[in-house]
């Protein structure tokens, strides 16, 4: 049995694009890899290499130091450069730049293969520390603290393959391709943080994944995993949202899965996991999708991490029509990209190409009709248009009531609002606002 959350939209899904299109590697790999050293929430890596070094796939090229997540190099080369490149989080930071010699060498010093019946916590997250796994559906937080803070508090692990932002698919596809490696890999978290049930939530329409799954488990006969398909509804993908259909359980204001007792993995950081404790493979690709009306040919790629954007897009014929927008992450909550140089990152699933008339843009000085939509679609029960209007009075008081750090920028008001209004960016400028006690506006 599954439960609802409160709110929510329903955005043309826009998938048929790529949800056939079968995870592919590159026929021509980039001749420049660019390995940003922040590609985790809590700060930089610390480089292991310099200019001119020689480095083989696999190899370790930045270790976490007080902060950041260690970097592998993807493909063979050697080190170019270390220097400020773009960054697909906005502005350039230093990255290290590997020039491709196009051998795909493998670096020989990876640890073994660990037995998942002997399996223990502390090699668990010993081990995705080591391959430098990060949060791949969008957060990028450090896995190896969220398994650690967990562990013996969670009751539910949830595999996220809800993927409810729209155009994007490579989530799907690495559950119908490889269902096999991600069951293993939940059962092995599940059994570390002694979890009663494993949950793998997908949207009801991916039929061909959920039987895959089911085929799986009956063969495994494990009782204790389920895969769940829910009517899609955005964002389900969300961690409160996902956790309350799944459990009906809700997360309170400022807390986190632990506090509702669910650990929440994102499909490709599950899979990532089980690279690293039974192939003893850091973490150095990963799947994305590239699609869009603008695109000329959409695909789903499996690619090296440091891949320039500029390449997938290349890779798939280019544009074909002039993109109104290009972001990475879908379009609901997707960064808009200034330009394709910067890199996939450990986090980036997709690369979304819009022409005008699938992009609906903003009205910044869009005259609201009070018809209250945005308040019904907001999961996190806030009032979007109250907000906007208390921003507008500067009411700081008012605006201190709101509960506005519960926003997790969905975009569910922008996106429904009729006259247009950019109703994310007002909360976020309210909930700054308030941050800095009304001072400049
Ligand atoms: S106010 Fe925040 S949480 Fe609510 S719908 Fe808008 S973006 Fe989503
Ligand atoms: S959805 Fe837009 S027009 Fe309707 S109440 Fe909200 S801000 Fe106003």
């Amino acid at each position: 049995m599954t439960h609802s959350f409160f709110g929510g939209v329903y955005p043309a899904t826009r998938k048929e694009m790529t949800r056939r299109k079968p995870l592919a590697r590159l026929s021509v790999t980039p001749k420049e890899i660019i390995i940003p050293l922040v590609m985790c929430a809590d700060g930089p890596a610390t480089p292991m290499v310099g200019p001119g070094d020689s480095v083989l796939v696999g190899q370790p090229i930045a270790r976490r130091g007080q902060t950041g997540a260690a970097a592998f190099a993807s493909v063979s080369g050697r080190v170019a450069a270390i220097e400020d490149r773009p960054h697909p989080w906005g502005r350039r930071s230093p990255a290290i730049v590997i020039h491709n010699d196009d051998r795909s060498e493998h670096y020989e010093g990876r640890p073994a293969p660990l037995d998942p019946r002997q399996l223990t916590l502390e090699q668990l997250v010993e081990r995705v520390e080591w391959a430098g796994i990060v949060g791949m559906g969008g957060g990028a937080f450090p896995t190896w603290e969220k398994i650690a803070r967990s562990a013996g508090r969670v009751d539910t692990l949830i595999v996220n393959v809800a993927e409810c932002e729209p155009y994007v698919t490579a989530d799907y596809r690495l559950l119908l391709e490889r269902s096999e490696h991600i069951l293993r890999g939940a059962q092995a978290i599940a059994r570390c943080l002694r979890c009663e049930r494993v949950a793998v939530v997908t949207e009801g329409d991916k039929l061909n994944a959920v039987e895959a799954v089911e085929r799986r488990l009956r063969r495994s006969g494990n009782g204790r995993v389920q895969i769940i398909p829910v009517r899609t509804c955005y964002p389900l993908g969300a961690e409160k949202q996902i956790i309350q259909t799944v459990t009906g359980r809700e997360v309170p204001p400022g807390g986190t899965a632990i506090d509702a007792a669910c650990a929440v993995f994102n499909v490709a950081t599950v899979f990532a996991i089980q690279d690293a404790l039974f192939q003893g493979r850091p973490l150095t690709h990963r799947a994305v999708t590239i699609t869009g009306g603008a695109v000329t040919r959409p695909r789903n790629l499996w690619v090296p991490i440091g891949t320039p954007l500029r390449h997938l897009l290349e890779t798939c014929g280019g544009l074909k029509e002039e993109a109104d927008l290009i972001l990475t992450g879908g379009p609901m909550m997707g960064v808009p990209l200034p330009n394709l140089e910067a890199p996939v990152m450990k986090d980036t699933n997709s690369l979304v190409c819009l022409t005008e008339w699938e992009h609906k843009p903003d009205v910044p000085g869009g005259v609201c009709i009070r018809c209250g939509k945005c308040v019904g679609a907001c999961p996190m029960h806030l009032a979007p248009t109250i907000i906007r209007r208390a921003l507008e009075d500067q009411d700081l008081e008012k605006l201190s009531k709101f509960h506005l750090e519960d926003c997790n920028a969905c975009g569910c008001c922008s996106f429904i609002c009729p006259a247009q209004i950019p109703l994310v960016e007002t909360v976020a400028q309210a909930a700054n606002l308030l941050k800095r006690g009304g001072s400049a506006s």
